[in-house]
């Protein structure tokens, strides 16, 4: 069997996904994605580039094909370029369980859980309007809800000032002492009004200094959180200690790793209980299981990012892993509208607080490439903050 073709796919059916299908000289073929939020053409670029490279190979050598994906570039790494390994590495995988006939969860080992605990996510305007955003989630079967007032920054960032020019979104306004004030509280209303027994996490999406986050860390200790997630910036890893040391709040963090080598400091330290990379961002399946089974010694927890931008073949890419792994902790899911239907067919399902794949040999999913020229790309961007004074929020 050999690789005869790469068709690159960026469509939009309610926002942007950069898919790949990669076909073989015998008619089977992969689907892969690697949609990177705010830079899908980037990755879309990187692949067809590297696609040159792979046309002709055996895709069943996919290990072999991840390192020749991964040292063609040279200067290793990189969000867009481990977006791009991603994509192949699941085409790869899709077609490996095509072959076998057998989900891609049965290459990996087999099922270690029947389905993926999921947390949804609860927000509101309001502390009460949060805790009537709860209970909507329990009465649809989620054990795992993720809670936020306003959204990323509450009361601390409730305004948006408008953009410089139309056409690209406006700055948020974000004061992180409003913020630090009033999440205490709401977990005090939350705990008042649910009882003790609902899990719930909450993301403070980096806006912290390792100072900040470790107070409020320290202020939730009280709450029993499921996990506190990203609570500061990415690029210092040695600021956990910090907060690490404050409390005992359960840490995750990782959804903007891109590779074992982010993740690593914060395993061997035992700084984070949960780590949240997924297969579409580390230079997916073949990558992604070897970091849990690298966080698996130290006691870290999948807790894979599954956000909207992780689209449905990222998504089925994800839940087939965690199904596998020892280590599993929780998904973060999203559930997807009928434009992205019509695109990618049925996917992973929600079930009574649990994600399930599709019973199918491979990753269970597929692209209409018909139906994706019908939604084409549209221009996006990622939000940008500010402080009151206008400073970019740098965090
Ligand atoms: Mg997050």
């Amino acid at each position: 069997m050999k690789i005869s073709n790469i068709k690159v796919i960026v469509t939009c059916p309610g926002r942007n996904f950069t898919v790949v299908k990669v076909e073989t000289d015998e008619g089977i073929y992969g689907v892969g994605e690697g949609t990177l939020n705010g830079s899908e053409l980037a990755v879309a670029t990187a692949l067809k580039h590297a696609s040159e490279l792979l046309i002709g190979l055996d895709p069943h050598r996919i290990e072999d094909i991840w390192h020749l994906m991964y040292h063609h570039a040279y200067w290793r790494r990189g969000p867009i370029q481990m977006a791009a390994i991603s994509a192949i590495d699941m085409a790869l995988w899709d077609i490996k369980g095509k072959v076998a006939k057998l989900p891609v969860y049965q290459l990996l080992g087999g099922k270690a859980r029947e389905g993926c605990l999921v947390y949804g996510h609860a927000s509101g305007g309001t502390h009460e309007q949060v805790v009537d955003s709860v209970r909507g989630f329990q009465h649809r079967g989620y054990k795992v809800i993720r809670v936020q007032h306003g959204g990323y920054g509450g009361p601390g960032a409730a305004r948006t000032l408008p953009p410089h020019r139309p056409g690209i979104p406006g700055f948020k306004i974000f004061e992180p002492v409003p913020y630090l004030l009033d999440t205490p509280r709401m977990f005090a209303h939350l705990r008042a009004e649910l009882g003790d027994e609902v899990e719930l996490c909450h993301d403070v999406h980096e806006q912290l200094t390792p100072q900040q986050a470790a107070d409020l860390a320290r202020n939730l200790q009280d709450f029993r959180l499921f996990f506190l997630e990203d609570p500061v910036r990415p690029d210092h890893k040695d600021s956990f200690k910090l907060v690490r040391e404050a409390s005992t709040t359960p840490l995750a963090m990782g959804e903007l790793f891109v590779s074992r080598w982010d993740c690593l400091p914060l395993f061997v330290n035992q700084w984070i209980d949960y780590i949240r990379i997924k297969p579409q961002h580390v230079g997916g399946i073949t990558e992604a299981k070897k970091i849990f089974t690298l966080a698996e010694p130290y006691q870290v927890k999948s807790a894979s990012h599954g956000a909207r931008d992780i689209g449905p073949i990222g998504q089925a890419a994800s839940i087939h892993v965690n199904l596998t792994i020892p280590n599993f902790g929780v998904q973060e899911w999203s559930d997807f509208g009928q434009q992205e239907k019509e695109v990618f067919g049925d996917g992973c399902f929600y079930h009574d607080g649990y994600a399930f794949p599709q019973e199918k040999p491979g990753l269970g999913i597929d692209i209409n490439e018909a139906a994706a020229a019908r939604f084409p790309y549209r221009k996006a961007y990622m939000p940008l903050v500010r402080r009151e004074d206008g400073t970019m929020h740098v965090y």
